[in-house]
């Protein structure tokens, strides 16, 4: 079986980190939607030019736009699973992706919600700034993210919990207790180590 995994919880929850954790020690890829934005952005490719100011702004890029990206990502090498960071984002993002699973007899295995409180991930948020110049990681954008979650992105949650498949992480310990939680929540949805 395949193991789908969604990430969680509000920016600066430390999702990308155990992202990437995951892909080494479970051998499945790491998928960021927020890194393929700031990809495409950085290529200067005509989705970057599209996405450009709605990233820097903190609001969220449409739909379907993002659907699609997703629909051929995961075409690509997914076999084995994968770990989605940053997306869904919406309810009909969520809605898109089962279908989408749906089609192919998958569904996601797991969806991991990081816990922590918005203050935290702020201290956190700004910290990153000043080490990796992300445009998005000033302070006005940073609410704006934190408003746009509340706003748009918070529900999701209630989509997997409905399903019995998501599993609250306390995310405001530190990165290897993360971890030791993380590995748990995988290994008990079926994940099995690559190494
Ligand atoms: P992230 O790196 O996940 O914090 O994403 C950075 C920015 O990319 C977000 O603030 C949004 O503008 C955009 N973005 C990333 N993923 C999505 C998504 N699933 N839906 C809409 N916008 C997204």
């Amino acid at each position: 079986m395949p193991l789908d995994v969604v990430m969680l919880g509000r920016p600066g929850a430390g999702k990308g980190t155990q992202a990437r954790r995951i892909e080494g020690h479970f051998g499945i890829p790491q998928i960021g939607t927020g890194d393929m934005l700031r990809a495409a952005i950085a290529e200067g490719s005509d989705l970057g030019g599209r996405v450009k100011a709605i990233v820097d702004g903190g609001d969220l890029v449409p739909d379907d736009l993002m659907v699609e990206l997703i629909r051929a990502r995961l075409a690509d090498g997914t076999g084995a699973g994968f770990v989605l960071d940053g997306f869904p984002r919406t309810l009909d993002q969520a809605e898109a992706l089962d279908r989408m699973l749906g089609e192919i007899g998958r569904a996601i295995s797991v969806a991991l919600d990081f816990q922590l409180a918005q203050g935290v991930a702020e201290e956190r948020l700004l910290g990153r700034a000043a080490l990796e110049g992300r445009s998005d990681d000033t302070p006005d954008v940073i609410r704006r993210r934190f408003d746009t979650f509340r706003r748009q992105t918070a529900q999701v949650s209630e989509h997997y919990r409905a399903r019995g498949i998501l599993v609250g992480i306390h995310a405001d310990r530190s990165v290897d207790e993360v971890w030791a939680e993380v590995c748990e929540a995988l290994e008990q949805a079926g994940g099995r180590s690559d190494s």
